[in-house]
């Protein structure tokens, strides 16, 4: 009873923020939840967006990524830089050894190229576990998902209730910007970014799981390429309660 108070006294909060734009919606949110809200950053262009706009305006705000241990060079490379650039402490979490053994012992390395289950799977021990980790803490996390990026984040809302992560609140704030809007941003504030973005991979997520894809095609065409648009989520970004993967990816 008490818990649908508070997401009901939360939904009624968050009403008039949901036309707010981005920077209102962290500085809100940073002050809302101070050191219980972050970034979940996987070192995209939305998410150095997010990066700089959260320690512009608060050099305390947190960070969290999640390590796969199969990221690119790049992506390592980037997050180098960015601890140089800002002087901030990334979050890393990573996946329990014991579960990527068994995975790894059972299925063998590559096992994600062979079936929907085994890339789940992989994508579970990788990714989902150590989300629910990372989210623990939080009363709040704060993602780069934009609605342009795939089918499957038509329904997202710029702030929702979580109720894949216990009621907590999701906070989308770059969710109605275009490509351009976020490029436009990296480049007038020379925002560091991963250069595998200059060499045609528009989304960047696992080593494996990652091409660059070609002149005209759709920007997460290099992501599980070999799976087919509707099935291409690794449960990141779950809504309901029944876990289904319904949205978003890293
Ligand atoms: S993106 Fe690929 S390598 Fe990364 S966790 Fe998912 S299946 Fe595994």
């Amino acid at each position: 009873m008490a818990q649908e108070q508070n997401t009901q006294k939360l939904e009624r909060e968050i009403q008039p923020l949901q036309d707010s734009d981005a920077e209102q919606v962290v500085r809100w949110a940073l002050e809302r939840f101070d050191d219980q809200v972050a970034l979940a950053s996987s070192f995209g262009v939305e998410d150095m967006v997010l990066t700089d706009m959260m320690l512009r305006i608060s050099p305390r705000a947190r960070i969290f990524t999640l390590d796969t241990g199969r990221l690119p060079k790049e992506t390592y490379d980037l997050m180098e830089r960015v601890r140089e650039r800002y002087g901030v402490r990334i979050e890393v979490f990573a996946p329990q050894s014991s579960q990527l053994e068994k995975m790894i012992s059972e299925s063998g390395p590559n096992a994600f190229y062979r079936s929907i289950e085994l890339r789940r799977l992989c994508c579970n021990v990788r990714k989902v576990e150590p989300l629910g980790r990372a989210l623990q803490s939080l009363s709040a996390w704060i993602c780069g998902l934009r609605r342009a990026q795939a089918v499957t984040r038509q329904e997202l809302k710029k702030l929702e209730i979580d109720e894949a992560h216990g009621g907590m609140l999701k906070i989308n704030p770059l969710l109605e910007w275009s490509d351009k809007e976020a490029w436009n941003y990296v480049m007038e504030r020379d925002v560091p970014y991963n250069v595998l973005h200059d060499r045609s991979y528009p989304s960047i997520g696992c080593a494996p799981c990652t091409r660059a894809v070609q002149p005209g095609e759709d920007i997460r065409a290099g992501r599980w390429w070999w799976e087919t648009p509707e099935q291409k989520e690794c449960g990141l970004h779950r809504t309901g309660s029944s876990k289904t993967d319904t949205t978003g990816g890293q």
